[in-house]
């Protein structure tokens, strides 16, 4: 039997812990070794001023990268909102200001809605996701979305961010609701990482040996 191939570790340039579970979970299968940047405490925190979430992603792998000398990914998502023309967007971790939280990023969104009709909520959380070489090179980057509404209520405790509030039509429950095994295979996220995943496993096996 063909010996499996033993990739070099890989390091999560996220320092979200709700999301770099979900990132672990999406690579579980795969057999890579991550470590997430928490780990590391010298390493500086990647200061997000890119006006596009492609922006953000390669510059978190690049920095982690050459600070580390080690590949790393690069995620950064977020929600766009149609009625607010794309907002949060890049800012949605930090879209109540100073001292976000997910409570009082909600509870800004709420305002900003309020009033608007359910036909016109419509989003969509958008994930990027950047993969750097050990020399900072980024070699593969992609982007998907997950389309929903936003409600004007909160249901159900599961996820992070935006989450009791997005609705998945398809569902007829929010992200709150849904299993985390639901959220696993139709998120936004879920989506870029199935994007990513063949071209990843490709470049981290080069020059690896597979006797
Ligand atoms: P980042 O860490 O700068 O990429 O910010 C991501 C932010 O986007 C989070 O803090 C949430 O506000 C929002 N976000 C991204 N993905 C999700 C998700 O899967 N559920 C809920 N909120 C999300």
């Amino acid at each position: 039997m063909k010996p499996a191939t033993v990739y070099p570790t890989v390091v999560l340039a996220s320092r979200n812990l709700k999301k770099a579970g979900e990132i672990r979970d999406l690579l579980a299968p795969y057999a890579i070794p991550l470590v997430a940047v928490a780990e590391f405490p010298d390493v500086p925190e990647v200061i997000e001023d890119g006006t596009t979430f492609a922006e953000n992603a390669a510059k978190k792998a690049r920095q982690t990268a050459l600070h580390l000398k080690h590949w790393a990914i690069g995620e950064d998502s977020g929600l766009r909102v149609d009625f607010l023309k794309g907002e949060p967007g890049v800012y949605s971790a930090r879209y109540s200001g100073e001292g976000a939280t997910d409570e009082k990023n909600n509870a800004k969104l709420m305002c900003e809605l309020a009033g608007v009709p359910p036909e016109k909520r419509g989003g969509g959380y958008v994930c990027h996701v950047a993969v750097s070489d050990p020399e900072g090179n980024i070699v593969l980057s992609f982007e998907d979305t997950c389309r929903g509404r936003m409600l004007d209520e909160p249901r159900g405790p599961n996820g992070f961010g935006y989450d009791p509030y997005f609705l998945v039509r398809e569902y007829h429950e929010t992200f709150g609701e849904l299993s985390p095994l639901v959220k696993q295979q139709i998120s936004h996220r879920a989506r870029a990482f199935r994007r990513l995943i063949p071209g990843l496993l490709k470049v981290l096996s080069v020059g690896r040996k597979e006797d």
